[in-house]
C-alpha cells in the first residue's frame, strides 16, 4: 500500500510512527514545502526567547525518515491531487501514484485584510523561517507590536521580552484577555501578572483598522483613530486549514476538510488529521487533538475497527509560565448560579466556582499551584455538591 502525506507536521510523524508500531508495512512518502525535517512546531517559541536551537526541537534526522523507510520530498508540497487517476502532482513537477492520500498539511496564519499588511517588517509565525526573520530584529528595532491577544500572541510577547526585547506592546480587539477562558476580574489579574513579569504593555478593546509606513511599518491604526508606533508588528489574530487542494479536487470543504469518525473525507482513499480536518463540525488547531486524529488512522489503514469521536480540549494550560485552570460554565450572562470568587492582584493569584443547583460547574483558576488546581478540576468533573461551603473552595 503507499501512502502519501501531504505535510510533515505532528499529524504526518505522529501518523508515521503508529503505522510502524502497527507492523504496517506501507510504502510512505511525504511531501513537505518546509526544507527541514519535522520539528515540534509549540517549542518555536523557546527559540523566538532564545532558549532553543533547531537541533533541540529536531527530534529525526533525515537518516530517521530512511531508516524507517520513508521517502522525504523537502521544499516539494503537493500542488495538486487527482482522485481519478490517484495521482499527486508536485511543486517539482513529480507525478506519484497513491493508494492512500492524506491531507495533514495544517493551517496557514490568517493576517486581517487591512491597508498596509504587506509592508515590510509584518509577520506572522508558523514556521522556523518566520522565527528566524523575526529574530532579525533584536537589538536594532525598538518597537515590537502584537495584534491578538489570544494565548499564542501572550506566549510570543513573554518570549521576546525573555530574548531581550523590552518595548513590546499587544493590541487586542476585545475588552480583556482570553475572553473564551476568563471572565474580567480574572482576566485583569492574568493581565497585571503578565505587565509585572515580562513589562509587557496591552491595548484592549482596540480595531486595528490600518498598518502606515514608507516601505516599512512605522505605525499601527485603530478604528478609533489613534494610533500607536511600530518597527515590527506581528499577526497573531488565529489561523486558517489550508483547504484549497483538497477543494481543487473535489474534497468537500467547510472551514477544513471535512471528515468522519474514520478520518475519511468523500472521496474513497482521501484522508485528513490534524490542524487542517474539521470533525463533526469542529476544527481544533492544537496539537493533542492532532496526535489522536493520527492514531485512529494508523488504525484505520492497519484495518483495525477504531473511530475518532472527538478530542476534549485541555482546560489546565500554561501561559507565558501561568498556570491557569478554565473548566465548565466561567461566565454565564444567563441562568441560575451561583458563584464566589478571590483575587489578589499582588500575588497573581484568582479563583472561581460556579455552582447550579448546589452542584459545581465551573471554575476558574490562576496562578494557583498545577495540584491544587487539579482538585478543583476533579470537583468540577464530577459535579461536586458544595453550596453551603461556597467560599470554602476559593480561599488561597
Ligand atoms: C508558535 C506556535 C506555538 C504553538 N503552541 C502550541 C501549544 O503550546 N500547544 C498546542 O497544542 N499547539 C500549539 N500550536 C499549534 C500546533 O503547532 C498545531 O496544532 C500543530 O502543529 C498541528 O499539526 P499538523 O500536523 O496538523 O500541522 P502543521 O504542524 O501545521 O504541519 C503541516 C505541514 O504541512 C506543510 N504543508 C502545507 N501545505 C502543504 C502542501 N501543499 N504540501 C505539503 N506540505 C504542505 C506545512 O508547511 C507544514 O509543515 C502552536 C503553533 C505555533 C505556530
Amino acid at each position: 500500500m503507499k501512502v502519501i502525506i501531504a505535510g510533515n507536521g505532528v499529524s504526518s510523524i505522529t501518523l508515521v510512527k503508529e503505522l510502524k508500531k502497527l507492523s504496517n508495512n506501507a510504502n510512505i512518502e511525504i511531501f513537505t514545502d518546509e526544507p527541514r525535517p519535522f520539528y515540534w512546531r509549540p517549542r518555536l517559541i523557546e527559540i523566538l526567547a532564545n532558549e532553543a536551537s533547531i537541533d533541540r526541537i529536531t527530534p529525526y534526522d533525515k537518516k530517521w525518515y530512511a531508516d524507517h523507510n520513508v521517502k522525504l520530498h523537502l521544499s516539494d508540497p503537493v500542488v495538486k491531487v487527482n482522485p481519478n487517476e490517484k495521482k499527486l502532482v508536485s511543486k517539482s513537477g513529480l507525478e506519484v501514484k497513491y493508494d492512500v492520500f492524506v491531507f495533514a498539511n495544517g493551517c496557514k496564519p490568517f493576517v486581517l485584510p487591512i491597508p498596509g499588511k504587506e509592508l515590510k517588517n509584518v509577520y506572522s509565525i508558523r514556521t522556523y523561517e518566520d522565527v528566524i526573520e523575526i529574530k532579525k530584529h533584536y537589538g536594532t528595532s525598538k518597537k515590537f507590536v502584537i495584534i491578538g491577544g489570544g494565548i499564542l500572541g501572550i506566549e510570543v510577547a513573554a518570549a521576546l521580552n525573555r530574548a531581550g526585547e523590552r518595548n513590546v506592546t499587544i493590541v487586542e480587539y476585545f475588552p480583556y484577555l482570553l475572553p473564551r477562558q476568563l471572565d474580567k476580574p480574572g482576566a485583569t489579574i492574568l493581565k497585571a501578572s503578565l505587565e509585572k513579569k515580562y513589562q509587557i504593555k496591552f491595548l484592549l478593546g482596540k480595531t486595528t483598522s490600518e498598518l502606515k509606513g514608507n516601505e516599512k511599518v512605522e505605525k499601527v491604526v485603530f478604528s478609533d483613530k489613534s494610533s500607536i508606533e511600530a518597527d515590527v508588528v506581528l499577526f497573531s489574530t488565529g489561523v486558517r486549514p489550508r483547504i484549497s487542494i483538497a477543494r481543487e479536487a473535489g474534497v468537500d470543504v467547510e472551514k477544513g476538510v471535512v471528515v468522519d469518525d474514520h478520518l475519511q473525507t468523500n472521496v474513497k482513499d482521501i484522508y485528513a488529521i490534524g490542524d487542517v480536518a474539521q470533525h463533526r463540525k469542529k476544527l481544533y488547531g492544537t496539537v493533542p487533538p492532532s496526535v489522536e486524529q493520527a492514531r485512529t488512522l494508523a488504525n484505520v489503514l492497519s484495518s483495525n475497527d477504531k473511530r475518532y469521536q472527538g478530542s476534549v480540549m485541555a482546560n489546565m494550560l500554561k501561559v507565558a509560565g501561568i498556570d491557569l485552570l478554565s473548566i465548565g460554565v466561567i461566565d454565564p450572562d444567563s441562568g441560575d448560579y451561583t458563584f464566589a470568587s478571590n483575587g489578589d492582584m499582588n500575588k497573581g493569584l484568582y479563583k472561581k466556582v460556579l455552582t447550579e443547583e448546589s452542584k459545581l460547574v465551573g471554575a476558574i483558576t490562576i496562578g494557583i499551584k498545577k495540584t491544587n488546581a487539579l482538585k478543583v478540576k476533579k470537583l468540577v468533573d464530577s459535579g461536586a455538591s458544595i453550596d453551603s461551603m461556597i467560599l470554602e473552595y476559593v480561599k488561597f
